[in-house]
């Protein structure tokens, strides 16, 4: 299939159009990882990257995996990528390849075109031409991780600006008694939404749930106060 990218590509890249699947453009480190992560949860993916190594080595790993240069529309069209939902362009360092291919993308009529930028100036762009969603994975990778390194919090994640979630130990405050008798809500303006018992599998949290010590909580609330709770002790 790699060795000879154009052929059957077409008949089968529409199969998995229909299949309801995501064409991922640029196979580099983020493409990879999205793809296989994709592929991991069941749905179906074409990938296409213009270096024969790397497509060679994705080979079985991905629903279809081609060998093509996305900025050229008959490759595209050839591709059957014109007839998928859902692509992503995870081409970075080359800016002028990244806005090319989504430009031909956008006039294809793409529903859904996601695109990475590598910078303000990239995803300005890139927003600009009309691309839905504008991803910035080192940007935000880097304020997540500035947000684990200065407390207590196994995880966070920003949903919306000035809105976050935060996995973190249940404090001791909040142990021993229903969580509707904690008065959490009024005193620190979070929600626990879920909760883990160990190793135990992971369950929502409501008003009857007890936390005990060594509990994994998720919590959810304005951004500060979510994190000021998970660094309560
Ligand atoms: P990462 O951090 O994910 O590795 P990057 O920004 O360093 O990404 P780039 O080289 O910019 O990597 O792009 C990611 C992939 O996109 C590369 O594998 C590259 O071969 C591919 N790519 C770049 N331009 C095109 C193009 N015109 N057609 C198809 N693939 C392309």
């Amino acid at each position: 299939m790699a060795r000879f990218p154009h052929f059957g590509a077409p008949d089968r890249a529409r199969r998995i159009a229909e299949a309801g699947s995501v064409a991922v453009i640029g196979l580099g480190r983020f493409g990879r990882a999205l793809a296989l992560e994709l592929m991991a949860g069941g749905t179906e993916v074409l990938g296409i990257d213009r270096d024969e190594d790397l497509v060679q080595s994705l080979n079985g790993e991905l629903t279809q995996v081609v060998r093509a240069d996305s900025t050229k529309r008959e490759a595209l069209e050839q591709l059957a990528v014109d007839e998928f939902d859902r692509v992503v362009v995870a081409i970075g360092d080359d800016i002028s390849a990244s806005i090319l291919t989504c430009s031909v993308l956008l006039s294809m009529g793409i529903p859904a075109l996601w695109a990475k930028a590598v910078d303000d100036q990239h995803g300005l762009i890139l927003e600009q031409l009309g691309v839905h969603k504008v991803i910035y994975p080192e940007k935000d990778m880097g304020r997540r991780v500035a947000h684990l390194v200065r407390g207590a919090a196994l995880d966070f994640i920003e949903i919306a600006p000035g809105y976050a979630m935060v996995k973190a130990p249940a404090p001791s405050s909040v142990q021993d008694r229903a969580l509707g008798e904690t008065g959490l809500r009024r005193a620190h303006g979070v929600t626990v939404a879920a909760f883990q018992h160990g190793e135990n599998a992971w369950d929502n949290a409501d008003a009857t749930t007890v936390l005990r010590a060594g509990d994994t909580i998720l919590v959810v609330g304005k951004t500060r106060d979510a994190e000021a709770f998970a660094q309560l002790l």
